[in-house]
């Protein structure tokens, strides 16, 4: 299970969770309801965060398997058989993510995240209301 920092919220100031931004999921949720009465897109933030957490997941697991794919390592070390074995271990995660972000992805959010994204809905939101 995921575990979420508890920080002050910087929208309502209570120490709770935060889910993304620096804010709570209660105020993410009021934000979110806020852009759809004013009839703008509406994106899920909680979502957003959740795919970029996918994302640092993916990222991580892939630089993992090229650094053993960049350089030998000598067999006193890393049997060959050892070696596939955690190869197949990181490719088997790599392709585990990549479906949970498929499915989390299909089930509604419009928000285009990649990693290094510079895209922050959050704050368009925020300023959009002012
Ligand atoms: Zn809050």
């Amino acid at each position: 299970m995921r575990r979420r920092p508890v920080h002050k919220c910087q929208e309502c100031g209570d120490p709770r969770e935060i889910v993304s931004h620096g804010l709570c999921a209660k105020c993410l949720m009021s934000m979110r309801r806020e852009a759809d009465r004013r009839g703008e897109p509406v994106f899920d933030p909680c979502q957003y965060a959740y795919l970029q957490e996918l994302n640092s997941y993916l990222n991580r697991l892939v630089r993992a398997s090229s650094a053993l794919e960049d350089a030998p390592v000598p067999d006193i070390f890393v049997t060959p058989a050892d070696l596939l074995y955690v190869r197949r271990v990181l490719r088997e995660a790599v392709e585990k993510v990549q479906a949970v972000k498929a499915t989390t992805e299909q089930s509604g959010v419009e928000a285009d995240v990649e990693p290094g994204s510079q895209e922050d809905p959050v704050n368009a939101l925020t300023t959009r209301s002012g």
